[in-house]
């Protein structure tokens, strides 16, 4: 038995999948958009399982935090500042080095949506807002492409695949994107590292059924967990994906079309605020920017970012595309006032 037949030898035994759905799934791309608790539990179960490329897509870096439930990450990422899809990339090349595994460093936006998701064959959701999934969805819709959405919070979570044309998509199930407040998030609630790892895996299978030629065997409707009382159900969403609905009916795409958009956000589980500026016509000089916010206070710098503390527990971290993450306040008019003093923006 050769090295490559041994290493998916138990996953070819499984008879649904066998060696035709292994040689699929390695002839096949997932996108992973958000590297947190949800995207690296996926990423992984896929890169191990053999997809053929796994595209990583995450706008941030790994916090103390978040090594409780994001698989990936060790506290030597957390303090070398490694953007997360980077940190990410680099484990699971150990651990599957037969995978196209391809880090980007980005926020998805109705910019780059398209380019950033197109060519593939599934989309994993490991977003933690509404924003970003109505994205997802729409780009899903708009290509044909299916997308599994995933989330969770405290001991629970849910899952729910879509595959444009057959099945309801999300707007079908949330036609409107909730206020602010009105959920709760990690922040609020707290989330168990198990919950993720659950729903994670529920997530990559559904790929797995998707990419190897089972598709006839995904989960219908809406899949919801707790964990703690030991509760799942199945949800039907059938009558939702019979009546009308503006996206995958009729082709409305206001978030692909940045018809809907912000340029401030707080970050969900975080401290933090992320300002997006006026589009660059090119990316930032990090290096120049090192240099001179080194002369205000500490600086640590990486080819992906620069990160400047303004004083102890309040920073900003300025990506090559001018993206800066405010870490340390909630307060979206503080965090614009802090890029506008150091970053002129
Ligand atoms: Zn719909």
């Amino acid at each position: 038995m050769n090295q490559k037949s041994e290493r998916y030898s138990r996953q070819v035994l499984f008879a649904p999948l066998s060696k035709g759905g292994q040689d699929r799934l390695a002839s096949s791309c997932a996108v992973v958009v958000g590297c947190g608790a949800l995207g690296s539990v996926s990423a992984m179960a896929l890169v191990r399982a053999g997809v053929g490329t796994v595209r990583l897509i995450d706008r941030d870096f790994p916090e103390l935090s978040n090594l409780q439930r994001q698989v990936l990450f060790d506290e030597d990422d957390v303090s070398a500042g490694i953007p997360k899809s980077v940190a990410a990339a680099h484990h699971l090349k150990k651990m599957n080095s037969e995978v196209i595994v391809v880090p980007i460093v980005a926020d998805i936006t109705h910019r780059n949506a398209v380019d950033l998701l197109g060519e593939c064959d599934v989309i994993i959701d490991g977003t933690d807002n509404f924003e970003t999934r109505y994205l997802l969805n729409e780009v899903a819709c708009q290509r044909g492409i299916p997308w599994v959405h995933g989330g969770a919070i405290g001991a629970e979570g849910r899952v729910m695949t879509v595959i444009p044309g057959q099945s309801a998509c999300l707007r079908c199930l949330v036609p409107d994107p909730p206020q602010p407040g009105t959920l709760p998030t990690c922040d609020t609630s707290g989330i168990l590292g198990t919950a993720s790892m659950v729903i994670g895996a529920l997530q990559a299978t559904e790929a797995i059924k998707l990419l190897s030629g089972n598709a006839a065997d995904v989960i219908t409707g809406l899949t919801a967990i707790d964990l703690w009382t030991g509760q799942w159900q199945r949800v039907s969403l059938k009558s939702l994906s019979v009546r009308g609905c503006p996206t995958c009916r009729e082709h409305d795409f206001p978030w692909l079309e940045g018809r809907f958009q912000s340029t401030a956000r707080v970050l969900c589980g975080r401290e933090a605020v992320q300002i997006d500026p006026l589009q660059r016509s090119s990316p930032i000089d990090l290096e120049q920017l090192a240099k001179r916010l080194s002369l205000l206070g500490r600086v640590v710098s990486n080819p992906w970012l620069v990160r400047f503390e303004v004083e102890p527990g309040l920073s900003l971290s300025i990506f090559s595309d001018g993206r800066t993450i405010v870490s340390g306040t909630r307060e979206e008019p503080r965090a614009r006032a802090l890029v506008a003093r150091y970053l002129g923006a």
